[in-house]
């Protein structure tokens, strides 16, 4: 079969797919992004749809790895690893364990702020400029504590951040009140974050995917890539399930899905699927515009035009997607012990979803030092959405070698050699 000729070819058409194909079209390059479903069939459809800035302390910090332990003994948990022995996972827990540690996180988290304030900076823009009509919205997040152990716990994150410039709140019972009405008499007290904001995570991607299409980029539903063809440091053909192509330079940001593929090119991606589910609810009339965490729960309760969306755990267990109902009606019985009234929601779906995890807790942004016409974007976690569109600026800086948005050293590939 004779391979068709592109300029920059993308895998992947979830929020980081189409945010570096953005990107790529006002850099001027003539892109074609290859969706092996519909747009946004990935981890970017179902989820919390955070703009998390202040969201900056690491999974990977000191005590997680103890904490999740422990949590593993309670099937209603926010947190699962499915004990097996993979080596792949093995090594994935070990470089976990290594990064749970005081200079890492310390490390990790202004890096994350700097992802996240640039990134909200630019989801203002887009927003400006092209009317996207995701229900975007700026009212921060507030954390809800029903214990004095939850809420010290809350006291030193927020300190922890304070020294890197986050400002929150800390409220008493009343003043939670006075912001949030439905919250249980026993809450007490909360942290209202003002760095978060929040959108209906699909409806983004596809109004984005709107533009993209006016701009010219070809989006190619239902073509999957199966495998690669090398020759010395290039990519030279992408053998897909509609016939071979053949770019100039490839873009890999198929989410948990990058890894399966790196390898077929010899690149390991150190990348655990962490599963996590999410119940969208028609919204009652009483609920606010203002995000909330419930703080000992895990839980994100997220309202969304119409809708309520109220989503948790953090499930290691490769590509399975099943679904677990203890931990389902974990998150049900979370929403009805912090907020009243949130008996017989009326409930729409019930989601699950992949998150692409790195050990490290930061994502993967760099060209590879393998192929010279590869830049991989993946590994965002629980942070696609805040990431998005820095990651797609960072995909286009680099493909176009022009000096990037801000420094792409620390997510490079090569860290994890
Ligand atoms: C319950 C839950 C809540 C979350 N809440 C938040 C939040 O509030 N804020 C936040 O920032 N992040 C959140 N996340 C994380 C966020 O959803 C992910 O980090 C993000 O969606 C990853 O985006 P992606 O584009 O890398 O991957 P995906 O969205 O998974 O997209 C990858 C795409 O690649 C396609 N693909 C795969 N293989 C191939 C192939 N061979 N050929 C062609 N196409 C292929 C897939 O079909 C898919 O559409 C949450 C995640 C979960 C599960």
């Amino acid at each position: 079969m004779s391979a068709r000729e592109e300029d920059v070819l993308i895998i992947g058409g979830g929020v980081i797919g189409v945010c570096a194909a953005y990107y790529l079209a006002e850099a001027g390059r003539s892109v074609t992004l290859l969706e092996r479903g519909e747009l946004c069939s990935g981890s970017s459809y179902g989820n919390a749809g955070l703009v998390a800035v202040d969201h900056a302390i690491p999974t990977a910090a000191p005590g997680a790895l103890s904490q999740g332990l422990r949590w593993m003994l309670d099937p209603g948990s926010p947190f699962y690893i499915k004990p097996r022995l993979e080596p792949d996972l093995v090594r994935w827990l070990w470089r976990f364990r290594a990064a749970c540690r005081e200079a890492p996180m310390r490390r990790a988290i202004p890096l994350l702020l700097e992802l996240g304030r640039s990134s909200l900076a630019l989801y203002q823009t887009l927003h400006r400029q092209h009317k996207l009509d995701d229900g975007f919205r700026h009212e921060g997040r507030l954390i809800l504590f029903r214990s004095e152990q939850g809420m010290a716990h809350g006291r030193e994150e927020l300190a922890l951040l304070g020294e890197y410039g986050v400002q929150g709140e800390l409220l008493g019972t009343e003043e939670v009140k006075a912001r949030m009405p439905l919250v249980q008499d026993d809450i007490v007290g909360g942290i209202y974050f003002r760095g978060y904001a929040h959108l209906e995570p699909a409806a983004f991607v596809r109004e984005l995917g709107r533009v993209l299409e006016m701009k010219g980029v070809g989006i190619r539903r239902g073509v999957e890539v199966l495998d690669f063809e090398t020759a010395g440091p290039r990519i030279e053909r992408v053998v897909t399930t509609r016939g071979v192509l053949h770019p100039r330079e490839v873009v890999l940001a198929a989410g948990v899905w990058s890894a399966p593929l790196a390898r077929r090119l010899g690149l390991y991606l150190p990348i655990q699927a962490a599963k996590g589910y999410s119940i969208t609810a028609r919204r009652p009339d009483a609920m606010p515009e203002l995000p909330l965490s419930l703080g000992e729960a895990k839980v994100a309760v997220t309202p969304m035009a119409g809708y309520l969306r109220f989503s948790s755990t953090l499930e290691l267990n490769g590509f399975d997607m099943s679904i677990n109902a203890r931990r389902v009606e974990a998150t049900r019985r979370a929403l009805r012990t912090y907020l009243a009234g949130m008996e017989g929601l009326e409930e729409l779906e019930l989601w699950r979803g992949l998150r692409p995890m790195t050990p490290d807790s930061l994502p993967i942004i760099g060209r590879s030092e393998m192929y010279t016409n590869l830049v991989v974007a993946t590994g965002h976690g629980m942070l696609g959405v805040t990431q998005g569109p820095i990651t797609g600026k960072l995909v286009a800086d680099l493909v176009s070698d022009a000096t990037p948005a801000l420094d792409p050293t620390p997510f490079r590939i090569e860290r994890f050699s």
